[in-house]
């Protein structure tokens, strides 16, 4: 199973969950118990700014970026 990054909007902190790729259930915040979570997408597969070959990375990744020239 894949683990997912949730950014919590009530106390902005992160936390992984482990789901299936059909799964629609709602996830929990473990430190504060609200229900306002967010998926954070891996910075790999889409960077913060967005670089891509045509736009190559100005730093926004990490040093492990596809992209860097
Ligand atoms: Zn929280």
């Amino acid at each position: 199973m894949p683990l997912f990054e949730y950014l919590c909007e009530t106390c902005n902190k992160v936390s992984d969950f482990l789901e299936k790729a059909d799964s629609r259930d709602k996830h929990t915040c473990p430190h504060c118990g609200g229900s306002k979570m967010t998926k954070r997408l891996s910075g790999f597969a889409v960077g913060r700014s967005g670089c891509s070959d045509s736009r190559p990375c100005g730093g926004c990744c990490n040093s492990g970026c596809p992209h860097a020239e």
